[in-house]
């Protein structure tokens, strides 16, 4: 937990500058619900989640990397995988976030959804997005993480999707499963065992791999789709207008400790 500064309270909440010292410390005590930055934070997703995340949220797929939260912020965890291979010690709930129960069982509870380094796995980036949007409140957060393809292998075999692959996607999920992996087990080569530190690999899997036939139930191991930033903006943008009155961008940035590309919608 970071420690409150009434230095970074006045600085990051304009409206409250005329406050003393102690007003700020009575103001933040009395509404720990509101957004507003107020300690010391050390990375892009901890800036982030302090400045967006409060009241009772989702995390999916968080692995051995769960969101840090602040203030007065929880969350349930979601995952794919019981096997818990990419790390962490608890699931809440078992979904697949691009899998359409996720969403039906699911609708308007949250104040926040969170999906760090998961959407770049899903089958399709539109039907999870689409998902976030739907378990989340009017008003509420939805908070995206995901990589950026120049600083991972993902550059050397991941080709550049066009929009029109994700609308086809977004129809009909596994549509594109066997170019998909098709790319993965030709495209990827002998590094494939070093692309991911986490998570760990099965015999089955690595076998599968070598065999170009990948079981659906272990093809969330991989990435599926992988932009720059700036294509990645550009596929949230395409998304806005896909998705009409759904949510507005509240902030996008890049992460550069972990070299990551940051979106914050607002749920419409
Ligand atoms: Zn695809």
């Amino acid at each position: 937990m970071t420690s409150f500064s009434a230095a970074i309270y006045r600085r990051y909440n304009l409206d409250l500058q005329h406050l003393t010292d102690a007003e700020l410390l009575q103001h933040f005590q009395a509404h720990p619900e509101e957004r507003r930055l107020h300690g010391s934070t050390a990375s892009t997703v901890e800036h982030l989640s302090m400045r967006w995340l409060r009241g009772r949220g989702l995390e999916v797929g968080a692995g051995a990397n769960p969101t840090p939260l602040y203030g007065n912020a929880h969350v349930e965890m979601a995952d794919c995988d019981e096997g818990l291979a990419f790390g962490g010690s608890r699931i809440d709930a078992k979904y697949s976030i691009d899998d359409p129960d996720f969403a039906r069982s699911k609708l308007d509870r949250f104040d926040f959804a969170v999906a760090s380094h998961v959407l770049e796995h899903a089958d399709s980036f539109l039907r999870a997005l689409d998902h976030l949007l739907l378990v989340t409140k009017s008003g509420g957060i939805v908070y995206i993480v995901v990589p950026d393809i120049n600083f991972l292998m993902d550059k050397n075999w991941l080709p550049r999707f066009e929009f029109a692959h994700h609308v086809e996607e977004y129809e009909s999920p596994l549509i594109h499963a066997d170019l998909h992996d098709q790319l993965y087990t030709n495209g990827s080569g002998a590094g494939i065992w070093h692309t991911n530190e986490i998570a760990e690999l099965t015999p089955e899997y690595r076998a599968a791999v070598a065999a170009g036939l990948i079981p659906q139930e272990q093809r969330f191991l991989h990435h599926k789709h992988n932009y720059s930033f700036n294509d990645w903006l550009d596929i949230f943008e395409r998304a806005q207008k896909f998705f009409p009155n759904r949510f507005c961008f509240v902030d996008a940035r890049y992460g550069h400790e972990r070299s990551d590309c940051h979106f914050v919608l607002e749920v419409i």
